[in-house]
């Protein structure tokens, strides 16, 4: 049932929960009782809080030494639950006793049961909205509440809470873990776990006890996260001005997780390839991520869980700070990562999203539980860290940092929204902070800048970006302006200069403050700002001559992807594009070369749909001639000393040659590296192994099948490092014959793919073209029983993937999903179609002018 929009009423607020609860990993329920310290603020019978498939029995309602009891009445249309009195409670405090019992959830969500293989934990997550199916409460945000938890376990596990462990009674197998009482937070970020963990030794890092757990027998493989962590703790107390605010840190890595990892208050909860790594066996990408999701949830202990949204219309403040804070946090500590050229790859994602007529304003009004979830998406995440980082680099980062450092202790343990935090920006720079990012926030898509140059005289103009022909026209598209910081850098005589302004209007010309003449231009300097850029006439020009030797590499790529986009919504031909392409595929730098890469990609995948071969021969001839120069120049194994940049060319290089120019001697050598791989991890660099073993999979048989299979099962059941266990799980939606791809279908239904890599398996068979029909078909089947298990962002995932059927299954997918309404990820379905639609008429828009091209360089 799709529950109803509803608030609780404010005259009855929670001050303290005490909850004692039974969970027991092997048995199929829980059960306890909860006593609730209310505030009754006006006379009333009615104590309403939430409630959802519980069994509730014996409330009782005590004022001062006077019990009496209440009935009970679930409403499931609004989650809820009354409890009413015979006699109306007076103003002041009353207490509220409740027993309880559920059953574990089976989707990954509320109280669960974790498990992959032999590994088994009970683990909770509760944001959005699912601490009600816990225990009865005010599951809102700004109905803060303490806690205290007493757990009940039996046999050898670890009970862990959201605050230190006051101690433990043992009776026999039994044993009754009792905790502290927390300080006031929001029920969302409520969490407990049980399981047979083992943590690391306690580090104590400004006075805080911090630990990392791990299941048993893997405590060894949290050591990087230990030492990170170490490391940012001290680094946000100092950024924030504040302490640490709670009384442990405890980071835990669990067998089965929806999102990447939850921020609860003291106890975060990550997926174990999130949290577990071996140093040996991960690459520098496993590693980056590993930090920046630490630095994510950190970060959250202040922005989220300190300060908490008033609803959940306003969680991308938490979202895009916690986001932007990650990637800030980890460049700081760590400049080698260069995070923020990856974040280049994540604002990409959020451009083309957000340039759909399906997108949303950041701020969004929510009303029900499903529409909360779907607001843990692109736009929030990625869009919202941009804009954060567009507004510091305006306002400077000093006045940025006193502005929330005020914001912080003003709203410390309370609530605060967006127009709280902009008015202490404001105070801290003098700056318009609010009417800047009403135009961000508030309204959705972003603007193109068309941007020529005549002289020194640069003119610039806005409108809406559609990432389709036929939308940029409507009238609301026309309306909408934005208020833009243009930072613009160019180097003339003189030097290398940047010029500010604010493009708030239309259009407007600027003169730049050069001498003699301009040799290149960068119209988005270091590509802060979230819009894209149609560069027109000399300035296009010089960045196609200069771009690749003097714009910084997350220019170039800016350059690569806006060129693209243009083409996507018909503002330039593809004729146009193929010179950014060759302009740019020489390029040393990985980032840039993974933009061409993909752009390479959707071209092989165009031209494999047209049917054209020797149009496909001609591009893999173009490829193979531009890519074996730098896989001659690198070779195929590491070099002593070599730059993180070589090794990250290399893997890409040998992925091109390998995949998209079909180049054998290219395709063997991986095969053989994997191979090897699969006898030693250690014998291969890990960050090649990822490669090595996907180009292996996508060319390999059913034996090879096999053997993937059983290595993922051994590395697995040894308690080998994830990454080394997860490349051989994720490649197998890579092989490409039927019977293989049924195979790895109908593993789903099983034990074997773990509950939390079910979304990704299935996204990635079918966006695939040689995968896709049959993943289409296995989802309508198992429909029912998929969308429990596949967790709220896992069916977000899935049901976008099918955007890239092709164009005869779309009254099928319509049909569908009318039928079955995939409730929580309505969003994502709009975005599917529109992608489905959008790809259809760039192939018939594009695929002539392609045809032509490559059949001459086949000729060639
Ligand atoms: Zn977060």
């Amino acid at each position: 049932m799709e529950p109803k929009a509803h608030r609780l009423p404010n005259h009855v607020r929670p001050i303290t929960y005490a909850v004692d609860i039974a969970t027991y990993p092997a048995r199929g329920e829980f059960e306890g009782t909860a006593e609730i310290s209310i505030d009754v603020l006006s006379a009333t019978q009615a104590i309403e809080m939430h409630a959802r498939e519980l069994a509730l029995r014996e409330a009782r309602v005590t004022v001062g030494d006077h019990t009496v009891p209440a009935t009970i009445a679930l409403d499931p249309a609004t989650e809820t639950v009354t409890f009413t009195t015979e006699k109306p409670l007076p103003l002041g405090h009353a207490k509220i006793s409740v027993h309880f019992r559920g059953t574990p959830s089976a989707s990954m969500h509320g109280l669960y049961l974790a498990h992959d293989g032999g590994e088994r934990a009970i683990c909770t997550q509760c944001e959005a909205t699912d601490a009600r199916a816990i225990f009865p409460c005010f599951d809102e945000p700004e109905m803060k509440a303490s806690i205290t938890w007493t757990i009940r376990t039996e046999g050898p596990v670890v009970a862990l809470a959201n605050t230190p462990l006051l101690g433990v009674e043992e009776d026999g197998e039994k044993k009754i873990w009792r905790f502290q009482t927390s300080s006031p937070m929001a029920s969302y970020l409520y969490a407990l776990v049980v399981g047979d963990f083992e943590g690391t030794p306690t580090q104590v890092v400004s006075g805080t006890p911090s630990r990392v757990w791990a299941m048993r027998g893997k405590a060894e493989q949290a050591r990087f996260a230990q030492s990170f962590t170490g490391r940012l703790i001290p680094w946000y107390e100092r950024y924030f001005d504040y302490a640490y605010p709670f009384k442990k840190y405890d980071q835990v890595a669990v067998p089965g997780f929806d999102a990447g990892a939850m921020e609860n208050v003291g106890l975060v909860l990550f997926r174990q390839n999130l949290l577990l790594m071996d140093p040996r066996a991960a690459s520098w990408n496993q590693e980056k991520l590993i930090a920046k999701v630490i630095a994510h949830e950190l970060a959250h202990m202040w922005f989220g869980n300190l300060v908490t949204m008033r609803w959940w219309d306003d969680l991308w403040l938490n979202e895009a700070f916690a986001e932007w804070m990650a990637h800030k946090a980890t460049h700081a500590i760590e400049p080698t990562y260069l995070v923020w050229n990856d974040f280049q790859a994540d604002k990409n994602r959020a451009l083309i999203d957000d340039a759909l007529p399906t997108t949303h304003p950041i701020w969004t009004a929510v009303k029900t539980p499903s529409e909360a979830i779907e607001m843990f998406d692109v736009i929030t995440y990625q869009k919202g860290c941009a804009v954060m980082r567009m507004l510091e680099n305006f306002l400077g980062e000093s006045k940025f940092e006193a502005g929330l450092r005020t914001y912080m202790k003003a709203f410390a343990f309370q609530n605060a929204a967006g127009s709280d935090l902009w008015r202490h920006l404001e105070e801290a720079s003098g700056l318009p902070v609010g009417a800047l990012m009403r135009s961000w926030v508030e309204q959705p898509g972003f603007p193109v800048i068309d941007f020529s140059l005549d002289d020194n005289t640069v003119s610039v103009s806005q409108h809406r970006f559609s990432s389709s022909p036929k939308h940029g026209a409507t009238a609301e598209y026309q309306a909408q302006l934005w208020s833009v910081p243009m930072v613009v850098r160019f180097e003339d005589e003189r030097g290398i200069k940047e010029h500010r302004f604010i493009l708030d209007t239309r259009e407007k010309k600027e003169i730049l403050p050069a001498e003699g003449a301009i040799k290149w231009i960068s119209p988005n300097a270091d590509e802060i700002g979230f819009y894209r850029v149609n560069a027109k006439g000399r300035a296009r020009e010089l960045m196609l001559e200069h771009g690749p030797a003097k714009l910084t590499a997350v220019e170039q790529m800016g350059f690569v992807e806006d060129q693209w986009a243009l083409v996507r919504n018909s503002t330039c031909t593809i004729e146009q594009f193929i010179p950014v392409i060759d302009a740019f595929a020489s390029t040393h730098d990985h980032n840039v070369l993974r933009a061409i890469t993909d752009r390479l990609g959707t071209i092989d995948l165009l031209l494999k749909d047209s049917g054209d071969q020797r149009a496909r021969e001609g591009l893999r001839a173009w490829i193979a001639k531009a890519f074996n120069v730098q896989l001659n120049e690198l070779g195929f194994v590491a070099k002593k000393r070599e730059s993180q940049n070589d090794m990250q060319r290399r893997a890409l290089v040998i992925y091109a040659l390998a995949n998209l120019a079909r180049q054998d001697a290219v395709i063997q050598e991986s095969v053989r590296y994997a191979l090897e791989e699969q006898k030693d991890p250690r014998a291969i660099d890990a960050n090649l192994s990822g490669t090595f073993v996907a180009v292996a999979a996508r060319f390999g048989d059913e034996a090879r099948y096999e053997s993937w299979l059983d290595t993922y099962q051994k590395r697995k059941s040894s308690g080998a490092a994830p990454q080394d266990c997860l490349r051989y799980l994720y490649t197998l939606a890579m092989f490409r014959p039927e019977p293989l791809t049924r195979r790895t279908l109908s593993a789903i239904d099983g034990a074997m793919i773990p509950q939390e890599a079910i979304g990704s398996v299935l996204a990635q068979l079918l966006a695939t073209r040689e995968t896709q029909e049959l993943a289409w078909g296995y989802l309508k089947t198992n429909w029912d029983a998929l969308r429990t298990r596949v967790g709220d962002m896992g069916l977000s995932r899935v049901v976008e993937s099918v955007g890239h059927l092709r164009a005869q299954h779309r009254a099928d997918i319509v049909a569908f999903f009318t039928e079955h309404t995939p409730r929580g990820a309505e969003r994502a379905l709009a975005r599917a179609l529109e992608g489905l639609d959008q790809r259809e008429e760039l192939r018939a828009r594009v695929t002539p002018g392609l045809l032509s091209h490559f059949k001459l360089e086949a000729q060639a």
